[in-house]
């Protein structure tokens, strides 16, 4: 495998098109694309452009991470929800999570009811990583930034 060429960051015009060995094909579901650096971890390319998100197996446990649904016009459009059954049906018999940011909460209610997810591990307060978020940023003068891995 060619890890060496790979980005770090996902830039969407880039993978388009870009069918190679990197793409994973998981229980009939296309386009994870496996991350350069860490194993059974794939960034999630079937709904791209529009929508993309993180995918990490542990064990019987996936989690489902840094979900990006791009315009805000594409949102509450069941783009992420179309998304999240992707991964649901490429990991039936895991346990799905996520932690949520607060903006993202009631989103991802809807899919543990409807049984896309299992469950939202995080019960505290967790602003989301778009900085111009009102709901999860109301005041940018702090500077305070959770800072992950990711
Ligand atoms: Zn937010």
């Amino acid at each position: 495998m060619m890890k060496n060429k790979e980005k770090k960051k996902i830039k969407t015009k880039q993978n388009e098109g870009n069918f190679d060995a990197q793409f994973v094909c998981i229980n009939g579901v296309s386009r994870f694309r496996e991350h350069p650096h860490r194993e059974r971890v794939w960034n999630y390319m079937g709904r791209a452009p529009i929508s993309m998100c993180m995918v990490i197996e542990l064990e019987d446990w996936v989690e489902i991470h840094n979900v990006i649904v791009h315009k805000p016009s594409q949102r509450g459009r069941g783009n992420g929800t179309a998304m999240i059954a992707d991964i649901r049906q490429a990991f039936p018999d895991h346990h799905i999570w996520v932690n949520t940011g607060e903006c993202s909460r009631g989103f991802w209610e809807k899919m543990v009811e409807r049984g896309f997810i299992d469950s939202i591990e995080n019960e505290y307060w967790w602003p989301c990583r778009d900085t111009t978020c009102t709901i999860c940023h109301p005041t940018r003068t702090t500077g305070k930034r959770r800072c992950g891995s990711w």
